[in-house]
This record gives C-alpha cells, structure tokens and sequence, in this order.
C-alpha cells in the first residue's frame, strides 16, 4: 500500500467489509485483499471485472473472490519473485557473457549454454524455468572451469618441457659448435661463420680480413714435453687469442695447432696490428710445468693474414691466407705475414 493511501485505508476496510456480508463472502484475508483493493479502486480492471458481473447479474461469491484472487493477487506476487530473479539472472548472464567473450571468445560451449538459458528466460517465466536455467549455467561453468584448470596444467607443463627442449638443443648446438680441448669455436663453426661474415662484407662493402696462425715447432714441443703439456699450450694460444682480438671477431681452432680469426670491417694493416699483439703475447709468455713448476720455455707462432677480394669465396680466401702463413714460416717463423708484405719477404729471402 502507498504512503498517500493510508489515510483512507480505514474507509476502505469498511466498504470491503461491507460489500463481503453483502455478497455473503466469509471475511477471511485472502477474500479481504480482493474486496479491500476493490474498494480502494486502485487496480481498475479488477473492479472493471466486478462490477460488470453485477451488471450482468452473475454471482460474485465465495468462488469468484477466489479465482480473483488467485488471478491478481497470488500470480502477482509469483511474478514479482520471478521478474527479480530472471532481472538478477539475466544480469548475471551478462556479466558471465562478457567475461567468457573477453577471455575465451563467445564460441565456446559455456557460452552457447548461457545464452541458450538466458533467452529461454521471460518475466513469466515460472520458478522451474529459473532453477533449471541456472542449473545447466552452473554445471556448464563447472565443466569449463575443470576444463580451463586441466588447459591451464597443460599449458604450464608444456611450456617447461619447451623450455627444457630448447635449452638442450641451444646446450646441443653450442657443444657441436665448440672446441672441446679450448673452448673456442670448431671447425665446423668456423665455416659457418666465414660464410655469413663474407656474404656480409660483399653486400655491406666493408674490409674483412682473415688470419690463419700455426704454433711453431709445436711437434718437437710435443716430442719434449708431451702431448698433455702440448694440449695446454693450445689452452693459452687459444686464450691470448681470444683476449687479444677486438669485439666482432671470430676466433676458431682450424686444426690440430693451427687458428684462424675471422675479422669483419678490419682493413689489413689493423688485422695485422692485432695479430702481432697476439704473437707477441705468447711469445712472452714462460711456460711452467704445472706439476713440477719446470721451465718449458716459450712457444712462438707465425700468422698469415688475406684481404677479402669482391666476389671471393671462402675457400680462396683461406687459401691466400694460407699462402701467407706458409710466407712466415719459410721467412723465419714467429712473424705475421700479410698480402701486401709477401712479395717483400720473398724478394728479401731471395737476396
Ligand atoms: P711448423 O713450425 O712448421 O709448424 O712445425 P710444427 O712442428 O708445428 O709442424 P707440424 O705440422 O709438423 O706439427 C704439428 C704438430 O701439432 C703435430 C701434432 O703432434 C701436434 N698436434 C696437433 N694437434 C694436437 C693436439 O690436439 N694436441 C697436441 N698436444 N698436439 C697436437
Ligand atoms: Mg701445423
Ligand atoms: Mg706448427
């Protein structure tokens, strides 16, 4: 009842009242809400209903009150309780919507399932047609809440495996590309590299240069000392490579005491500044024998160093370089040798 009404709500009783002992109606509450709003005539196609059954002369007894009141009365108040629960329902199919569609896309099972209940729902819907709605959006969710949990396992299982799977072939790969005895590149990605770097330099036109260095004598060392105190010279030739050349440089072990650096946008006469700041690093260095702490003495080593011509292959290049280094040994060994210097020491060894 509304606030404004209350001061003729007493009124209204008694003309309810009234008219009930007329039409012989037993004034209990179902029957009183029928003929209390009657009287107030704030539902009028109730007293339309009324009072055309007077107008006709039909009864309107005990058994009308009650349909009446089944009509306007207890339907209402099912109807409010299903209209709130289909409002919140269909608000909360929204919100569930929106989700799904956001994370999963609107195709999946789950949603197919809501919507399906969602438009099944009307205000008239009844309070089975609510509760199974909202039974089948419960057990969908349930499901792809299993479904998402399992998904979401296999995912994370499946990414660490991938991680695993790739660190090891990257472990792999670095091994297969790496000099076990100095743990500088191989031979194998020697090639690699001076294949890349030298199609490089011919698109982008900048100097490469190629040292190829051998130790000295290294057979009567390894006569003398040997092959183990001969494996770790390798070690310290590899390293004062390694520390002695510039960032961008590739150095490898090419064969069995032999070395090669690759030098991409290095012109000769800086190749060969650095390789001879290598040579004369190991030839300052004193080797002692770990064990006994014996002098070995010094090793030296000799390099050859070729200019990368346009248009030249890799195996050209490895060949002047080649020539070079077989230049330093025949003008005395523990020297570098470039192109430009060849000439020169075979004109000097031939006077
Ligand atoms: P040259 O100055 O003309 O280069 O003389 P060399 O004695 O160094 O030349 P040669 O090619 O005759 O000898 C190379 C030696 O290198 C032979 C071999 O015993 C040694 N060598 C090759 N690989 C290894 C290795 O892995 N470990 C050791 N300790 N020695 C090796
Ligand atoms: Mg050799
Ligand atoms: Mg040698």
């Amino acid at each position: 009842m509304q606030a404004e009404d209350v001061e003729f709500a007493t009124e209204w009783s008694d003309r309810a009242l009234k008219l009930m002992a007329d039409h012989g109606i037993p004034p209990c509450p179902d029957n009183y809400s029928v003929w209390f709003r009657y009287a107030s005539g704030r539902l009028p196609e109730l007293n339309k209903e009324i009072d055309e059954r007077i107008e006709n002369n039909e009864p309107v007894d005990l058994d009308t009150t009650a349909s009446l009141q089944k009509r306007y009365f207890a339907e209402d108040k099912l109807t409010d309780v299903t209209l709130n629960t289909g409002n919140k329902l269909n608000t909360e199919v929204d919100q569930i919507l929106k989700i799904i569609e956001e994370t999963v896309g609107n195709s999946t099972a789950l949603g197919t399932t809501v919507r399906e209940a969602s438009e099944g729902l009307t205000s008239q819907s009844s309070a089975s047609d609510v509760r199974k709605a909202v039974e089948a959006i419960v057990s969908a969710s349930r499901k792809m809440e299993e479904r998402s949990t399992e998904l979401e396992e296999h995912l994370q299982a499946t990414k660490k495996e991938l991680n695993e799977l790739q660190q090891n072939l990257e472990k792999a790969h670095s091994e297969a590309r790496t000099d076990g005895l100095t743990g500088v590149n191989n031979r194998k990605a020697f090639d690699e590299a001076l294949a890349r770097e030298i199609a490089a330099a011919q698109q982008g036109g900048a100097p490469l240069c190629l040292a190829i260095g051998d130790i000295d004598h290294f057979k009567k060392f390894n006569d003398t000392f040997g092959h183990r105190t001969g494996d770790q010279v390798l070690r310290l030739v590899a390293s004062c490579l390694k520390s002695g050349v510039m960032a961008g440089h590739f150095v490898a072990r090419y064969g069995g005491e032999e070395f090669a650096v690759i030098m991409p946008a290095t012109e000769v006469l800086s190749a060969e500044t650095i390789a001879n700041k290598v040579r004369e690093t190991v030839q300052a260095r004193e080797l002692v024998k770990r064990s006994t702490g014996e002098s070995l003495g010094r090793v030296t080593m000799s390099m050859g160093i070729a200019l990368l011509q346009p248009g030249e292959t890799g195996a050209s290049l490895i060949e002047r370089a080649d020539a070079c280094l077989y230049e330093a040994k025949h003008a005395g060994r523990n020297r570098v040798i470039t192109e430009l210097h060849a000439a020169d020491s075979l004109q000097a060894q031939a006077s």
